[in-house]
């Protein structure tokens, strides 16, 4: 088979690069390892930045979450027992947050690609790439249990964290720059009406918690748990209680909702970054170059972001020859993503527990979330960063 383009990866940035494409008349091939079924129920993100919002409208895929998506003018950080709103958009210039499942919108860009005649082909796992140094790169797959080779003349690696595409790039040109962080996320779905209009960011003695939502019905909680928690040692009641302590506020005037779990599962916290982002034919894009921890709410709109940057270069090298924004691929999407990553660490370490119970480091904390509360110029570094940056 032979394309312009051999996208590896159906996840939100190959996706929607192969979207992108399409609108400027450029042909791709999407190799995804799963089944459509499997990554479109697949929970993960679900706050979108304002940028994302108005790019997936304006490239005629917003329709669905222009209905069903729930639009936030501002979050609440809660500490020492009380709730502090952080007005995002009076803080912003109007900008807002739309929480609108990843999945959601895997599946909006996948009907799109499908009806207007995109090549995705499901359960095809690429296996690895060869020529990427050369002008006839090509991916190979293995697709209804045969070997098979994709040809093209440039490939995206959107394959994740742990796709096949950054190991294809020979040892010595890639940085990895990475960071552990020492607990993980206990994240569940349930279905029960959200007990609040905004997100809830709350740090607590026992761990952080995020009260978050998917719809009017269905709402998402995190809880800050060891690197090594086992799911096994999380019945029901165990997660309710934590949530139920965790967020609650001092004088009782809040209260926390309940509802059957539909959906758990525990996600390590990591910062990654591999510099550049390019190598000969082989642009990454999204988790296959960078990684953040969840607390910033980056990951996905970093993926949106990066292959908005790829489409118009790539637009740029088939209309006129131009290399230049090729060549400058790597280096204007990572001035974002280290943005991003900056801002997802700060958020990360001031809202968690640190194992070991450092009083220094967490009276720290507490200034640091005082500040950001009560002093505006704080407030609005935290809120523009938060709904996304236009420039960075
Ligand atoms: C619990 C959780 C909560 C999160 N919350 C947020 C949030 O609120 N906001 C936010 O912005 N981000 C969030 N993120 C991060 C966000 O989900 C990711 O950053 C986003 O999925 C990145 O998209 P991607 O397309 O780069 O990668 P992925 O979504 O990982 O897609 C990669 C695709 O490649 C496929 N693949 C892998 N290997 C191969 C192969 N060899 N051949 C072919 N296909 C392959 C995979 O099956 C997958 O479909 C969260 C992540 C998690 C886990």
């Amino acid at each position: 088979m032979r394309t312009q383009v051999g996208i590896v990866g159906a996840g939100p940035a190959g996706l929607f690069l192969s979207h992108l494409l399409h609108l400027r008349g450029i042909d791709s091939v999407v190799l995804e390892l799963r089944s459509r079924e499997h990554v479109e129920k697949r929970v993960r993100a679900g706050v979108l930045e304002q940028g994302t919002v108005d790019l997936l409208t304006e490239t005629g895929v917003g329709d669905r979450m222009a209905k069903e998506g729930l639009v936030h003018h501002g979050i609440e950080l809660r500490f020492g027992g009380r709730g502090h709103r952080v007005p995002l958009s009076e803080l912003a210039g109007g900008r807002a947050i739309t929480i609108y499942g990843q999945q959601e919108v895997v599946k909006d860009l996948i009907a799109a690609r499908l009806a207007d005649g995109g090549r995705i082909l499901f359960e095809a796992g690429a296996v690895g790439l060869d020529g990427i140094d050369s002008d006839t790169p090509a991916v190979r797959y293995r697709h209804r249990g045969r070997d098979e080779v994709l040809e093209c003349d440039l490939v995206a690696g959107c394959d994740g964290f742990h796709g096949v595409c950054r190991d294809a790039v020979p040892q010595g040109v890639l940085t990895a720059y990475e960071r552990e962080y020492p607990f993980a996320w206990l994240g569940i779905l349930a279905s029960v009406p959200p007990s609040t209009k905004e997100l809830i960011y709350s740090h607590h003695e026992r761990g952080f918690a995020l009260h978050s939502m998917r719809s009017p019905t269905l709402s998402r909680f995190y809880l800050q748990v060891d690197p090594d928690e086992s799911l096994d040692r999380w019945p029901a009641e165990r997660i309710w209680s934590e949530l139920q302590t965790r967020l609650a506020v001092a004088d009782g005037s809040w209260s926390l909702a309940e509802g059957p779990i539909v959906e758990q599962g525990i996600t390590a916290m990591r910062s990654f970054v591999v510099e550049p982002m390019q190598y000969g034919r082989l642009y990454l894009a999204g988790d296959a170059a960078h990684i953040v921890p969840a607390t910033g709410a980056k990951g996905l709109n970093l993926a949106v972001a990066d292959v908005r940057v790829l489409a118009d270069a790539l637009a740029g090298w088939y209309g006129d020859g131009d290399t230049g924004p090729l060549d400058a691929y790597s280096e204007r999407c990572l001035r974002r993503v280290w943005r991003a990553q900056h801002f997802s660490w700060w958020m990360t370490s001031m809202l968690h527990r640190f194992a070991g119970g450092d009083p220094y480091q967490h009276k720290l904390q507490l200034a640091e979330l005082r500040y950001a509360v009560t002093s505006k110029a704080a407030a609005t570094t935290l809120a523009e960063n938060y709904v996304g940056l236009v420039e960075v």
